[in-house]
């Protein structure tokens, strides 16, 4: 018997369930959700970065320069106000520079107090020399008497209007300057007031945005990430239970289960998983099923006995097998033709899978030979349920094209749970062999002495 039980599952279930469950997925589906999720944010936050670092940077230019050129004319302006007249450098030793009939080499105020209340550096420019200035070199002395750049010369001669620079270098120190020119009273070119900010004035603003921006996208990753996470649970859950079922299915398990959760999905895996279900399903019928009576072929059949003999095996139930064959068959054949018999025989196949349903089963043994067995069933019992089915196997009429056919059949029953299932298989047809013998249309329970 249990060598028998061994036909459930094929030959090396157990090495398939093994190739299955060794696979690691180096290339899982949620490992690699995670890399893109990563990548992309990493690309996202240097790309981000670098252009908020120009945008805010481009935007600070344009704002400095109004900034500046506002200033400088404000000072530039406010100097004329306070001492009219054109500049002109004076004397022979020291050179002095007046601005009409005053001296303003020294006059220092006339830039330090926009210069301390509006945060830049102001320098009064002769020609290309500065007279007064605010900006002082590494050891705080004042850099008055330092000349302009050359580039910044020749842009203030080539401008009809004030000229603006993003890094001028003075000092050694980056700044945004911006020129405004001083004209004489005959338009000759006298000099120009400088307006300047210090470059790293404005990299705290720059640094404070892309810092706060890195911050977003830190927590954006990480949000991310939390809900990847939750989402690869449920995915790793559901792609499992598919897997589980998969290679449950594949290693030849006919009550494979799926769990039902999967087939409730309302996403694809709900549609892989019914697909899957339904696949098992048709390949079990195509492999324990008959094609033409939907009945259970032989092989499924022995397989369903042994689990009929095993209830007997563990609580004593008893149960009865029978055979049952239709008479003359091979007429209906001869008469109506093949595919008349074929209707005949889904049509007698039909009453007793409707009859069998609650009692055990029916299937198709041989050509139109049937296997009928009683689970939990006595000799006596098995007796009236086939007399049931022979009564409506003769009121049957089978009408093929316009012609009625009209068939018996004849049955052989066993009950003997002491014998082994080909013994009893083989009284049944011993039985069966004496309703044939003794007038057909019968069935024979039991052979006279
Ligand atoms: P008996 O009463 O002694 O059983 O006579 P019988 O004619 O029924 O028995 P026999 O064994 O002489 O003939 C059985 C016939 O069943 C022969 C075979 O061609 C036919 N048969 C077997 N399988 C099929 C099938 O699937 N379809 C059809 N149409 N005929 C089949
Ligand atoms: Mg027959
Ligand atoms: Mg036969």
């Amino acid at each position: 018997m249990a060598s028998e039980k061994r036909t459930v599952l094929p030959d090396n279930p157990t090495e398939i369930i093994e190739i299955g469950k060794k696979e690691k997925h180096k290339n899982a589906i949620s490992k690699r959700l995670v890399a893109i999720v990563v990548a992309v944010m990493f690309i996202l936050a240097v790309s981000s970065s670098l252009a908020i670092y120009f945008f805010t940077l481009n935007a600070i230019l344009k704002e400095k320069e109004l900034e500046l050129a506002a200033i400088s004319y404000l000072t530039a302006s406010n100097i004329d106000e306070k001492i009219p007249g054109d500049y002109a450098l004076l004397g022979d030793s020291s050179l002095r520079l007046y601005k009409g009939e005053t001296d303003i080499t020294n006059m220092s105020g006339l830039i330090t107090e926009t210069s301390s209340l509006l945060k830049v550096e102001i320098s009064l420019i002769y020609s290309d020399t500065r007279i007064l200035t605010t900006i002082t070199d590494g050891d705080g002395k004042l850099i008055t008497g330092i000349g302009l750049a050359p580039q910044i010369v020749s842009a203030l001669n080539t401008s009809s209007g004030g000229v603006f620079f993003e890094d001028t270098l003075i000092n050694s120190n980056k700044y945004f300057s911006y020129y405004y020119p001083l004209y004489n009273s005959d338009g000759s070119y006298a000099g120009a007031i400088e307006c300047c900010s210090s470059y790293n004035s404005i990299m705290p603003t720059i640094r404070n945005n892309m810092i706060i921006f890195n911050l977003i996208t830190v927590i954006a990753t990480v949000i991310l990430l939390l809900l990847i996470s939750h989402f690869n649970q449920s995915l790793n859950k559901s792609v499992g239970k598919l897997l589980n079922f998969t290679q449950d299915a594949a290693s030849g398990n006919d009550s494979a289960l799926l769990d039902a959760s999967l087939l409730r999905r309302k996403d694809e895996f709900g549609t892989i998983a019914g697909a899957v279900l339904e696949m098992h399903r048709s390949m079990r019928d195509m492999m324990d099923k008959d094609p033409l009576t939907k009945l259970y072929n032989r092989r499924s059949a022995n397989r369903k006995l042994d689990i009929i003999m095993s209830h007997y095996a563990s609580n004593g139930s008893s149960y009865s097998i029978a055979i049952g064959d239709i008479d003359f068959f091979k007429k209906v054949n001869d008469t109506y033709g093949h595919d008349a018999g074929d209707a005949v025989l889904q049509a007698v196949a039909s009453i007793l899978q409707e009859n069998m349903k609650k009692n055990g089963f029916a299937a198709r043994w041989g050509g139109e030979e049937f296997l009928l067995a009683f689970d939990k069933t006595d000799l006596d019992t098995a007796v009236v349920l086939l007399e049931n089915i022979l009564d409506e196997i003769r009121a049957l009429t089978i009408d093929y094209e316009g012609r009625e056919i009209k068939v018996t059949m004849s049955i052989g029953v066993a009950s003997n749970p002491e014998l082994s299932k080909d013994e009893i298989i083989n009284e049944a047809d011993a039985r069966l062999y004496y309703s044939k013998e003794n007038g057909r249309n019968r069935i024979t329970a039991v052979l006279p002495e």
